[in-house]
């Protein structure tokens, strides 16, 4: 023990963080025990908050105001960390252009579901640890030259399920998209449907994906953005359907997750199995774009796919000189 404190000392940078942060802890022999996939997740609460982040994929220890700066990407590797969907408002749209759509919409318990929690009480702690009332946030905005319908979903209320609430407040969005002949971006992320629900939450895959059938039949674009996690029910619904189909880096992104898959096929998966660099190799994705160039890249998708519907008349012009 005495020689890995000795050791733990000439790292300054490590007195911040408690040792059971460290990959293995500080206990004698277990420094270099291998961790199982998925073992250090809960390890992350132990660090002091407001100092210091350990990135899940190079070990660095990243300032949480650069991290933040960054868009919660690591600055060494480019990791990309959980972000709530606000932060990743504000990073995408001209500053205060955004027109919320119904922010107090709330979830009730139609089933009476009680589990280890009741549904409201649930409900209520993570409304009250995430300031969202659901899932989703909808608005219209501006992002450079485009007026936009944007739906983003936040992951930290309850794994982004989609109940009625986050399939009430796209649908309204993507209907006002068509009404206002305006392009929809939803951005999702999510661990399926809201159990808590039963069938109200599946009855929500229909309802989004109709909604969208009536954008696409007047020709607006919709664009899905999937971040880590998209699954299940939501990405057997809207967000597998956008005209454009573009992820995050590393994104985990399928219906069932891998080990349920491995356990009923009893097969071994191919290497990278449904990340987004996996799925877009395979032509699932059309592009996989890095958290700090997603409004960019957003703002350049948008360009190409109203082409010829902003500018009528300059294009009738075109035309009449042409001829
Ligand atoms: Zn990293």
């Amino acid at each position: 023990m005495s020689d890995l404190d000795d050791f733990s000392k000439t790292l300054p940078k490590l007195e911040t963080v408690d040792a059971e942060a460290i990959p293995g802890g500080l206990e004698p022999g277990s420094g270099s025990a291998k961790l199982k996939f998925g073992e250090n997740t809960g390890r992350k609460k132990n660090i002091p908050k407001g100092l210091w982040t350990k990135c899940g994929k190079c070990s660095e220890l990243i300032f949480d105001k650069d991290l933040d700066e960054n868009l919660k990407t690591c600055t060494s590797c480019g990791y990309h960390f959980p972000i709530s969907a606000r932060a990743r408002l504000e990073s995408l749209i001209d500053e205060g252009s955004f027109k919320e759509m119904d922010a107090g919409m709330a979830s009730v318990d139609v089933l009476k579901f009680t589990g280890v929690a009741s549904y409201p009480s649930k409900l209520e702690r993570y409304q009250e640890k995430t300031g969202e009332s659901d899932a989703v946030i909808t608005g219209v905005c501006q992002m450079g030259p485009h007026k936009v319908a944007l739906g983003i979903m936040d992951f930290s209320f309850l794994g982004g399920s989609m109940g009625s609430v986050v399939g009430e407040k796209l649908t309204r969005l993507i209907e006002a998209g068509t009404k206002g002949k305006i392009p929809v971006v939803i951005i999702s992320t999510s661990g399926g449907a809201r159990m808590y629900e039963g069938m109200f939450s599946l009855m929500q895959m229909a309802k989004t994906c109709g909604a969208l059938a009536y954008h696409a039949d007047a020709k607006l674009p919709y664009i899905s953005v999937l971040t880590h996690p998209t699954t299940a029910g939501v990405m057997a619904s809207y967000a597998s359907v956008g005209d454009l189909i573009i992820a995050e880096p590393g994104a985990m992104i399928g219906f069932a997750g891998p080990r349920v898959i491995k356990d009923t096929t009893q097969a071994e998966l191919p290497p990278g199995f449904q990340t987004a660099e996996f799925l877009m190799d395979r032509g699932m994705i059309d592009a996989i774009v890095p958290r700090n160039e997603m409004r960019d890249s957003l703002i350049g998708y948008l360009d190409f796919l109203s082409t010829g519907k902003t500018k009528p008349k300059a294009r009738r012009a075109a035309k009449k000189k042409a001829s």
